[in-house]
């Protein structure tokens, strides 16, 4: 009996060292993304956060839309569930929804379990208006902790983060955020906007510059997943 209980011991141990390992192995084999580049055509792929918003979304997908150009937006699923039809016309005019978690909080702040279920609450915002969950993940600030590649890693979520920061969230004027871009934009950038900031957005105004100029450089714009595709 007691040599049976040690055997049960180690069975245990034995267990519990593979799936800690397993979890190190998610965690160190999840890449996170800020840009990818590739031998042909140079491509970028704009991103938007933090929206939908009814003020600033439509205005973005029209532009988008008269360009004929793709986009990524990483919703926050608590603004999906609050404007399902944006939500909608995002998925529909061919743009690519990843995932912003679900109230927007710093991922620093959360344990694992608050981490899970704010990725979780936001996935199901998302495939309950367009039947399709994300597969992108970009945290708030861009902030990357072990337990959020752990997490992204099991449940098979990539991370995007950026190469390319507009400053469009610190009201950047739109003169000094198209210098920037141009600056910056290589092949295979990604290229952080925001389809929500609070009043005054520069991001409509940058864009209808951004978008011609950026075509005029030889650009060809991508979702993100047509970007990692390569
Ligand atoms: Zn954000």
């Amino acid at each position: 009996m007691r040599r049976l209980r040690r055997w049960g011991c180690i069975f245990l141990c034995l267990g519990l060292l593979w799936i800690g390992g397993l979890c190190v192995a998610a965690q160190e084999s999840q890449i996170i993304y800020r840009y990818v580049s590739n031998s042909g055509q140079p491509r970028i792929a704009l991103t938007f956060d933090d929206g939908p918003h009814p003020r600033y979304t439509p205005v973005i997908l029209d532009l988008l839309a008269e360009y004929d150009i793709p986009a990524t937006f990483f919703v926050v699923g608590s603004n999906a569930e609050t404007y399902p039809d944006l939500v909608r016309r995002i998925y529909t005019e061919g743009h690519e929804i990843g995932n912003h978690t679900y109230h927007h909080n710093h991922v620093s702040k959360l344990n694992p379990e608050e981490l899970s279920k704010e990725i979780a609450l936001c996935n199901a915002a998302v495939e309950r208006i367009t039947n399709h969950p994300p597969k992108l993940f970009r945290p708030p600030e861009g902030v990357c902790t072990g337990a959020l590649k752990t997490i992204c890693g099991a449940t098979g979520m990539t991370i995007v983060l950026w190469s390319v920061d507009t400053r469009d969230w610190a009201h950047t004027p739109v003169r000094e955020i198209c210098q920037n871009v141009k600056a910056n934009t290589a092949n295979g950038s990604i290229i952080l906007m925001h389809d929500f900031i609070g009043k005054n957005s520069p991001t409509p105004e940058a864009l209808r510059h951004l978008l011609p100029m950026l075509r005029e450089l030889g650009f060809e714009f991508v979702t993100v997943t047509q970007l990692l595709e390569g």
